[in-house]
């Protein structure tokens, strides 16, 4: 069967080259005779997958030694709380940024913990862009600042790395990480859901400096303590060892492809062939601010939205899917990880046009 192009925010489209060598290597891993998803995480077999995901992981994103690497499980909304829990490290506030659904979600939960002291928000513009640094309010007693540097709903992506001075800075990157290169040194704490751009559901990856460890508030669980994972490698209880196996993979074939700098370049072109085609036409609009247009999640509306349920039904027909925007938006949202080739971008393109001569 031939595979379809899969637009989705997700879970979402993985390469195909991963899913396949996986594939080969599914019910007997290397001449071992079992599986990955059976191995003992302690074994020697399974340890050295994890140690090369993560080398290859460090090799990539150029992730300084005085940071840890974790493999967790809960997801980007576990963080929301364990974020809070180990880095308030005694302080009775943090600053946050508010650009979106998920900003929202991290506050929410922030302030069953501490004072929440919202910089800057754009809730004003229905989210559609991200406040400059000059208008944020930081508060220099802050325990650290957290932003969402692509908001996977709204589509808006900051490309710029806030000053924050001593202040550590926090990162939701969930639907950014892995799409370009960033100076890791600037960041105190980076999380990701790993089922946008990193692998399957169900890791976690934390990135996070050492000196940020072992502060956590009274009655912080063992598990929701990032010190027990860094002092076990990840490996204190059960980690999610068929998840980190296909990561290692995709992370391997980044590298073979040219890393994060090849993976900007190819990322930029597919999302400058689709706000081209956005900003031609007359029928379809992009509600994001230029400047904050991201590179992975492209949200757009048509003129006229009972023609939502038609332009969903024709891409289906042309083999695309999961266009269907999210309801705080409307519209179509187009998400163009990684994965997602050129020839997906490209069909979504001419379904537009010829759409639009149709029924504009
Ligand atoms: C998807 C997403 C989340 C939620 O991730 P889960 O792994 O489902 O908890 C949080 N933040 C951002 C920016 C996301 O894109």
């Amino acid at each position: 069967m031939e595979r379809i192009f899969n637009f989705s925010a997700g879970p979402a489209t993985l390469p195909q080259e991963v899913l396949e060598l996986a594939r080969d290597e599914l019910a007997n891993w290397h001449g071992c005779g079992m599986s990955v998803m059976e191995m003992s995480h302690r074994g020697k077999e399974y340890m050295g997958i994890q140690a090369e995901a993560e080398a290859d992981l460090r090799e990539l994103m150029g992730i300084p030694a005085n940071y840890k690497v974790l493999f967790l499980q809960g997801g980007a909304s576990s963080q929301f709380a364990m974020v809070p829990m180990n880095l308030l490290r005694g302080k009775a506030s943090a600053d946050y940024l508010n650009t979106g659904e998920w900003s929202k979600k991290a506050i929410k939960e922030a302030k069953k913990y501490c004072a929440v002291n919202v910089v800057a928000s754009s809730e004003d513009k229905n989210f559609s862009y991200a406040p400059a640094q000059d208008a944020w309010k930081l508060d220099p007693n802050a325990a650290y600042v957290h932003y969402t540097p692509n908001e996977t709903i709204g589509g808006v992506e900051i490309f710029w790395t806030p000053q924050t001075g001593d202040v550590p800075l926090v990162a939701d990157m969930s639907s950014t990480i892995l799409s370009r290169p960033i100076d890791v040194s600037k960041f105190g704490l980076i999380y990701a859901g790993a089922q946008k751009n990193i692998g399957p559901a169900g890791l976690t990856l934390v990135i996070v400096r050492d000196d940020l460890l072992g502060q956590t508030i009274n009655g912080t669980p063992t598990m929701f303590d990032y010190k027990t994972h860094a002092e076990n490698e990840s490996m204190y209880n059960t980690p999610p060892t068929y998840a980190i196996y296909i990561a290692g993979l995709v992370f391997k074939m980044l590298k073979a492809k040219g890393g994060l700098a090849a993976m900007e370049k190819a990322n930029r072109a597919k999302a400058q062939l689709l706000y081209d085609a956005l900003d031609a036409s007359r029928f379809f609009n992009s509600p994001v601010a230029p400047e904050n247009r991201s590179l992975m999640n492209i949200p757009f509306t048509l003129k006229n939205a009972v023609c939502d349920d038609e332009f969903l039904k024709d891409a289906k027909g042309r083999s695309m899917v999961q266009l269907k925007g999210h309801r705080s938006v409307g519209g179509m949202r187009a998400s163009i990880y990684n994965a997602m080739p050129i020839e997906g971008v490209q069909t979504l393109v001419n379904l537009m046009k010829d759409f639009e001569k149709k029924h504009g």
